[in-house]
């Protein structure tokens, strides 16, 4: 059972491909709330900041 868990639990930790909501292009996300590239990320720093 624990194998079983372990193997879910390592697929889940790998990055997924996200489309950036910003310009649209796929990027590999790294985290749930991640959801523009670090292009767009960069450029819209100085508004969220
Ligand atoms: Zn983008």
């Amino acid at each position: 059972m624990k194998e079983l868990f372990h193997k879910e639990a390592e697929s889940n930790l790998q990055s997924k491909e996200r489309d950036c909501l910003k310009c649209g292009e796929r990027f590999p996300s790294e985290w749930a709330g991640d959801r523009v590239c670090g292009r767009c990320k960069g450029s819209i720093a100085w508004r969220t900041g």
